[in-house]
């Protein structure tokens, strides 16, 4: 069989990608090693936070808003889909003379997006469950929230192969020719997988198999996530009564507690490199002590709760978190899709979208997506 697009990685980007491609018509075959949002995927586990705000990065906002309501669209194909997108509002924590958040106020005016700027006293009132210490004002996003991501992404494997995709779970070994066209892959048990063209949306991966491309231009880290228990019967945390909030100056968010799983709370800051195939998924002493500071800070109420579960993701980071979304150098038909740095979860619709529209002749390129503007020194921007 020789297939229009080969797609190699199933997390959200692979995902999205090859179901895009898939309804225009192409004929497509998608691969991963380990399975559509498995554990070691950066887009495994439960939740990922969907949100216009973006600070000066309106690309982003754009394309959140162009995703979400595919997201929803997906979602409401099937019954059992209709919660992977939770509606609990995104809570902005600002500080007195807070750019960041600033800029984010005019991006949402700018777009005409609902949301609703608090001074102190309204957040204290509103949401008495946060302690809001120094915090000055905040920008509440009502439509944003959480997409279930694990779940998200098999659904769109799922809603793709029931158009017709094929799926496969086999490895895909490093391509290697000296041709200027890539005609086949191979899986490391041996098959080979003819295409006119493949995406690598390898996620962590991409440096691994294209060390010399992008073995320094993607980062991978290590982040830490902790579910912690809330009191028995407390509504407080719950879809409803909490928004998810993000604290963009001390790099910290929370999202309330779905699905019982408990309050969860991650740190943004990257942590060390990490191996995403042999890496031990264990949380260290001093993400956890880190954590607790913050939550007693932040949210004396769960002070001294449980930690219910824990998670180690990894962040595939390009220098200032644009992705990375071009052709190969080397292979005029092959397209890497990745760098989502830490954000890209939400932006899975558009990524797709813009792979397929590019593939066929149809889109305009971006240049911040572009290869040619990765550098090797790490200054993240982008969040
Ligand atoms: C802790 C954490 C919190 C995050 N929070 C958010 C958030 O709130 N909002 C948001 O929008 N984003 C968030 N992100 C970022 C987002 O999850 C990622 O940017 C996104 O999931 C990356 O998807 P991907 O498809 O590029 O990579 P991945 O999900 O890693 O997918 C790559 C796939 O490729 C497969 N693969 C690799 N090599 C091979 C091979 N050789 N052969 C076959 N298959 C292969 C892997 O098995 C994997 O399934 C977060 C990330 C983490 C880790």
């Amino acid at each position: 069989m020789n297939y229009d697009v080969a797609v190699v990685g199933a997390g959200v980007f692979g995902a999205w990608t090859a179901y895009q491609l898939r309804l225009q018509g192409a004929i497509v075959v998608l691969l991963d090693a380990y399975g559509p949002g498995n554990s070691r995927a950066s887009s495994g586990g439960e939740s990922r936070v969907i949100r216009l705000g973006y600070g000066p990065d309106e690309i982003y906002s754009r394309s959140t808003q162009k995703s979400l309501p595919m997201w929803q669209r997906l979602f409401a194909q099937r019954e059992q889909w209709v919660n992977l997108f939770q509606k609990t509002g995104v809570l902005w924590l600002a500080r007195e003379r807070d750019r960041y958040c600033e800029a984010t106020l005019q991006t949402l005016q700018h777009l005409g997006a609902n949301y609703e700027r608090m001074d102190h006293d309204e957040l204290v009132r509103r949401f008495p469950q946060l302690d809001f210490g120094r915090i000055a004002w905040g920008i509440l996003e009502p439509d944003a929230g959480v997409l279930m991501a694990r779940r998200a992404v098999q659904a769109v494997v799922a809603q793709a192969r029931a158009e017709g995709l094929d799926y496969l779970e086999e490895a895909i070994a490093p391509p290697s020719t000296e041709a200027k066209k890539l005609a086949s892959i191979k899986t490391t048990a041996g098959r080979e997988i003819r295409a006119e063209r493949f995406v690598f949306a390898c996620g962590p991966w991409l440096p691994k198999l294209f060390p010399e491309l992008l073995g320094e231009l993607i980062h991978v880290t290590k982040q830490e996530v902790f579910f912690i228990g809330v009191p028995p019967g407390d509504e407080n945390f719950k879809l409803g009564r909490l928004p998810v909030w993000i604290d963009f100056t001390d790099l910290v968010y929370g999202i309330p507690n779905l699905d019982s799983r408990g309050f969860k709370l991650a740190i943004d800051a990257h942590g060390p490199e990490f191996d995403p195939d042999s890496g031990e998924r264990m949380v260290s002493a001093s993400g956890l002590k880190a954590m607790r500071e913050y939550l007693t800070q932040r949210m004396p109420l769960l002070a001294n709760a449980p930690v219910t579960e824990t998670r180690v993701c990894q962040y595939e980071n390009t220098s200032n978190g644009d992705f990375l979304i071009d052709t190969h150098p080397m292979f005029e038909n092959v397209w890497l899709v990745g760098g989502g740095s830490g954000h890209g979860f939400k932006h899975g619709p558009a990524v797709g979208q813009y792979v397929a529209e590019m593939m066929f002749g149809r889109g305009t390129p971006e240049p911040r997506f572009s290869l040619a503007s990765k550098g090797k020194v790490r200054g993240r921007t982008v969040y």
